[in-house]
């Protein structure tokens, strides 16, 4: 089964994407971590220039990592596509064959908790998040002091989450028109929504995955 997580910034699309992978022994394809790891000489010139990787390159850099031998029975696809734009490349190149979409929903003022808790140790770099309720004063790693990232407050999420409601969001009808897209509840714990995301895969009509999670 190949899984498309979806979801807006700050939903917990990776964690969850992360917890699927483990249990059920499939490989993670996050966008972002394949185009900084990858060995692809174009992707590197553009990104040492600080330009923006032209999509035709990033295509060829799924494609390729869609071919390798570990993601032949199944994988879980972050962060691809993202617009309408690169969703019509996808579809007409055939670049992956999605059976699933993860759509996790979390309320707008939710998301604004956790990135406003955000709290990472100035000394280790471990984060913490206040909404946790773990009542953390100082990194329980290391003792260090708590920093707040820059880019943590109100005004640049809500920047980034209008981004994802006009140019990401409008690509889930495709995948819902295709009748591929499960919802699930993200507000809580990770482990919580992962319950509720194995749940919702039990009671859904999409072929093969009632199968795929009871094994
Ligand atoms: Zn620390």
């Amino acid at each position: 089964m190949n899984f498309l997580m979806f979801g807006a910034p700050m939903a917990g699309k990776g964690t969850l994407a992360n917890i699927l992978a483990e249990k059920y022994n499939l490989p993670t394809i996050s966008m972002g971590e394949l185009l900084r790891n990858t060995s692809n000489q174009e992707v590197k010139e553009y990104q040492a220039r600080g330009e923006m990787v032209p999509m035709q390159i990033v295509l060829d850099v799924i494609k390729e990592r869609l071919s390798q031998e570990d993601v032949q029975n199944g994988y879980i696809l972050d962060g691809f596509p993202r617009t309408p734009e690169q969703l019509t490349k996808f579809v007409e190149q055939k670049i992956a064959n999605i059976d699933v979409v993860v759509d996790l929903e979390v309320p707008y003022e939710r998301l604004l908790e956790r990135v406003t808790g955000r709290r990472t140790c100035k000394e280790c770099g471990y984060i913490y998040n206040t909404s946790w309720n773990l009542g953390y004063e100082q990194c329980p790693k290391c003792g260090g002091e708590w920093g707040i990232r820059s880019d943590d407050n109100e005004e640049t999420y809500k920047k980034r989450y209008e981004v994802y409601l006009n140019e990401t969001l409008p690509i889930l009808e495709y995948f819902k028109n295709e009748g591929k897209v499960i919802v699930v509840e993200g507000q809580s714990e990770p482990e919580d929504s992962y319950q509720n995301m194995i749940n919702a895969f039990k009671a859904s009509n999409i072929k093969g995955l009632k199968e795929f999670i009871e094994g």
